[in-house]
């Protein structure tokens, strides 16, 4: 995807607002990013109607190009609905607080509920787990080796009893948790691998048996697209109040995590990473959202150009630019540090307005070859450096003896320089892309 994007950069690096087609341009790259990414195509087409509205309402930026520019918004949008009303556990005016926990089978549920525990007793809280998962043989079994490991008592059936009722043993759990001073109660649910009325109906059993202060809908991240027929059928049946997001370990993209959002406008609470119990952490909306987009590297430059390129410098670059006469071999130098500054050269060039003009010149310049270049500009005399015309032969072979490099590394340099002077001269004498701007060629 850098790569497409970084041809729609190229394509716009040179406009100065941003245009419709501008925003169109970027919007459909980020429409197959999402895509790509398992955001349902619903949702996909909600989120780029708003953020191309809120583009086109958007002030011109000085360091960012407009593609950048409808990257920046997009990964805030996203970030911002993620993450928008993400809240804390509701915790009961009166222990126990109770935790339902509902989902698919397989979504992650038993695993997630000893992670609770776990992060709960962290927190200072005293969990319980609940076994009202008596479906499978052996969930009751998972449930009590999960609560073994994070040290919290399970609340369970008692053996031989035969098959219990869940309703009954969810019930009788908030008793107990009562009497045994537990402050918060984690329900372990049954999960069908697809939807399914009886699974539903007994989750409502459940719920309406217990009065739970939050349901989580567990949802695994991995599902992708499916994410939101699950999500809504949930909402629909049971309802939650939040979302856990299991196996982001994988490599999905986790699109599933916007579509749920999305659609039942419920916050992501959770984030499960792995089989062990301190997988877990509470949900980052701005991790998600790059993990989304899948594009870190252009959000980090994003965020590095607009520190490092502020306004007063891209004023004084354009008073530079609009006489070239004055661009000397001392600018040359300062342009290339401060594209230094910003990062691994062949990424950034030409991300910074003006900058596009000199990227030709030191295109094929990796990092090394900088500090040469910085040698030999810095073996130069005050004068050579101001007035370049005046470096010949000798002046060249006694830069090069200074800097440590062969007159042709000189020459080379010089050459570049020229290069890119006339370019500045043609950016003085007109807007780039124009056509009759004087010293073409
Ligand atoms: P449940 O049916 O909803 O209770 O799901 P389980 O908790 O039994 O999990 C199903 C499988 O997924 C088990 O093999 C878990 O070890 C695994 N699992 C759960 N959460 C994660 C996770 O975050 N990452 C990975 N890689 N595996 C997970
Ligand atoms: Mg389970």
């Amino acid at each position: 995807l850098s790569d497409r994007l970084t041809t729609v950069f190229s394509s716009l690096r040179t406009k100065g607002r941003l245009s419709e087609a501008d925003i169109n341009a970027t919007a459909r790259e980020i429409r197959v990013a999402l895509l790509e990414a398992d955001v349902a195509l619903p949702v996909v087409k909600d989120f780029i109607a708003r953020v191309k509205e809120r583009a086109r309402g958007a002030e011109v930026s000085q360091a960012l190009n407009p593609a950048q520019q409808v990257v920046k918004i997009v990964n805030e949008e996203l970030i911002e609905i993620l993450g928008g009303e993400t809240r804390e556990l509701r915790l009961a005016k009166n222990p126990p607080t109770v935790i339902m926990l509902a989902g698919l089978q397989g979504a992650g549920k038993t695993t997630l509920a000893g992670k609770l525990a776990r992060w709960l007793k962290q927190e200072g809280q005293t969990p319980m787990l609940v076994a009202a998962d008596l479906q499978r043989p052996n969930a009751v079994q998972q449930l009590q080796v999960v609560g073994e490991r994070a040290g919290v008592p399970v609340f369970a059936p008692e053996p031989g009893s035969g098959v219990g009722d869940p309703v009954d043993v969810a019930r009788r759990s908030i008793e107990q948790a009562r009497r045994a001073q537990h402050s918060i109660v984690v329900i372990d649910t049954a999960g069908r691998l697809g939807i399914d009325a009886e699974m539903m109906q007994q989750a409502i059993d459940i719920r309406d048996a217990v009065q739970p202060d939050d349901v989580l809908f567990v949802v695994d991240a991995m599902v992708g697209q499916d994410a939101v027929n699950t999500a809504q059928a949930f909402m629909d049946g049971v309802g939650f109040d939040g979302v856990v997001l299991t196996k982001l370990d994988g490599d999905a993209r986790g699109g599933a995590a916007l579509s749920v959002r999305h659609i039942t406008g419920r916050p992501i609470m959770f984030a499960s990473t792995g089989e062990k119990l301190e997988d877990f952490s509470v949900f980052h909306p701005d991790r998600m959202a790059g993990r989304i987009l899948d594009m870190g590297d252009i959000l980090t430059l994003i965020e590095q150009a607009e520190r490092t390129f502020d306004e007063e410098q891209a004023e004084k670059m354009s008073a530079k630019f609009a006489s070239g006469e004055d661009f000397t071999l001392e600018d040359f130098l300062e342009q290339m540090m401060m594209i230094r500054k910003l990062g691994p050269i062949g990424n950034l060039l030409g991300m910074m307005p003006g900058m596009g003009q000199v990227r030709d010149q030191i295109s094929q310049i990796d990092d090394r070859d900088l500090d040469r270049i910085a040698a030999i500009i810095r073996s130069m005399t005050p004068q050579e450096r101001s007035q370049p015309k005046i470096i010949n032969g000798s002046r060249r072979a006694r830069i090069a003896k200074g800097s440590g490099v062969t007159v042709g590394e000189v020459n080379s340099l010089v050459t570049r320089f020229f290069d890119a002077q006339k370019m500045m001269r043609q950016m003085a004498g007109g807007i780039p892309g124009m056509p009759g701007m004087p010293g073409g060629g």
